[in-house]
């Protein structure tokens, strides 16, 4: 069921927030693909209890009386949040995170956390401590990540809303791999308060849904300003959902010169260029942009990502709160065999090179040298958007892929994120949305505005979800 058709059941009371529950949590009591690392059964069929008595105040909330699922990156108050690492295995938030709270007050209903690689790292939901998850429409294959377990959650059916994390393509990369619609917000629209820190810098949280109208909901929800976030911004006055019906009117719509270069899989080729005749009988121009650049945008990333990383994680000591390897006689060696017992390779690997770009003796070779490309993609794509209103290209290179497909090529995860890690680095909001199907299997496109433009990014989408049925399909 769809978000909008799940919410209208309860706003015109023939579902009731109870029986909603209910029916995710059957589903997810159920699921073998391993989408949740915790559920949270009785706490959900009570808070859903609460928002069925108090109807007329939730009614017309955003997301009234709707089951959903949060990233399990999300600090939820007196429930575990692992951030998919032994390391945190057993941590119980004090507090909620901004997210949750907002998610909370607009009515709807958290049935559980979602399975996600390991502190946000990976494109494949492989490096998590609580096994991968698979793919709802094939098992064999992953569903992308971090965020897989979110993506996955909508695309079976089990909530039709979750939240999930994009630092690098974390949101839109698993929503192409499961079908399903995501967007990754203007840094600083939505609080990072509360949710555990992999790369500040670029870390944004951002809905899942199956079409753009839930990710419009959600995101209304979840957006804020918020004082206790140093880079939340002041959120512009915009209603996403009721924006969604706006007529932005014909638009310039940039397309990637020579994009065929970046090593795109034949099959999303061939979707992307369907797609670009649907927005051109809707009416939008297609104006060709030069971004050779676009590609050097992972290599600044892989570098400034894991800097970030080697800082934020140096918390995670044994001492304060997570994991504390047992019987150490002096604190050197406390946080040495915690570290080494309790992250897995891919975490230990991004603070080894993280610490090793930051040092004094590459800190110039490596750090500053990513720190100028980054400038020059935000400064690309500032000059781009001078001309054109939205830029269009696909999500990412490969439909979904086999597990352990890493051991053979290490660098190959690092380029599925070609396509998405641009907007990250440039701060900017971009959405994936399913625009197509092949090997029985979903292909993404994706959508990059200019800043603060997700009315325009999620009008855009929903026009096209008007005319064709890929948000449409289930596995
Ligand atoms: N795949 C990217 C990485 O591993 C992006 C992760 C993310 O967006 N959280 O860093």
């Amino acid at each position: 069921m769809n978000f909008k058709e799940q919410r209208d059941l309860f706003r015109t009371k023939k579902v009731s927030a109870k029986e909603a529950v209910q029916e995710s949590i059957k589903k997810i009591n159920g699921d073998n693909l391993n989408i949740f690392i915790n559920s949270f059964q009785s706490e959900a069929l009570k808070q859903a209890e609460f928002i069925d008595n108090n109807f007329d105040k939730f009614k017309d909330a955003p997301l009234s009386g709707v089951p959903i699922a949060h990233k399990d990156i999300f600090c939820t108050k007196g429930l575990p949040t692992t951030c998919g690492s032994k390391m945190l295995e057993n941590f119980v938030p004090p507090y909620d995170s901004t997210v949750i709270h907002n998610c909370n007050e607009a009515g709807s209903v958290m049935v559980g956390k979602t399975n996600m690689d390991e502190f946000a790292m990976g494109s494949s939901n492989e490096t998590s401590y609580f096994g991968p998850v698979s793919n709802p429409w094939n098992s064999d294959l992953v569903p992308g990540g971090s965020s897989g377990g979110a993506a996955a959650c909508v695309a079976a059916d089990i909530t039709s809303i979750s939240t999930g994390t994009d630092t690098g393509g974390s949101i839109r990369q698993p929503a192409a791999l499961c079908g399903v619609t995501g967007l990754k917000p203007t840094y600083g629209l939505v609080s990072r308060w509360g949710m555990i820190a992999f790369c500040s810098s670029m870390d944004q949280a951002g809905p899942f849904s199956r079409d753009a109208f839930g990710c419009a909901a959600l995101l209304d929800a979840m957006a804020s300003y918020d004082s206790k976030d140093s880079t939340s911004t002041e959120r512009p006055d915009k209603n996403f959902e009721n924006l969604l019906a706006k007529d932005f009117g014909s638009l310039k719509i940039g397309v990637i010169k020579d994009i065929d270069n970046f090593g795109i899989n034949p099959d999303v080729m061939q979707s992307y260029e369907v797609s670009k005749t649907v927005l051109s009988a809707l009416g939008h121009e297609l104006k060709e942009v030069d971004f050779s650049e676009l590609s050097t945008g992972i290599c600044s990333y892989y570098v400034i990502a894991p800097a970030e990383c080697s800082s934020n994680l140096s918390r995670f000591d044994g001492v304060k709160y997570g994991y504390r390897a047992s019987d150490q006689k002096d604190i050197s060696k406390l946080y040495m065999e915690t570290r080494s017992e309790a992250f897995g390779d891919e975490v230990k690997k991004r603070i080894l090179i993280g610490t090793h770009v930051l040092s004094a003796g590459f800190y110039d070779a490596y750090y500053l040298q990513a720190q100028k490309v980054r400038r020059m993609i935000k400064n690309k794509f500032e000059s781009i958007f001078k001309d054109v209103d939205l830029i269009f290209m696909p999500t990412t290179l490969d439909q979904a892929f086999e597990k352990n497909r890493e051991s053979n090529d290490p660098n190959r995860m690092y380029k599925e994120d070609l396509l998405t890690i641009p907007a990250n680095l440039a701060g900017l909001p971009a959405i994936s949305f399913p625009n197509g199907f092949k090997n029985n299997l979903p292909i993404g496109g994706q959508f990059v505005g200019n800043y603060f433009s997700e009315d325009l990014l999620l009008a855009t989408t929903n026009r096209i979800q008007e005319v064709s049925d890929w948000h449409k399909m289930t596995p």
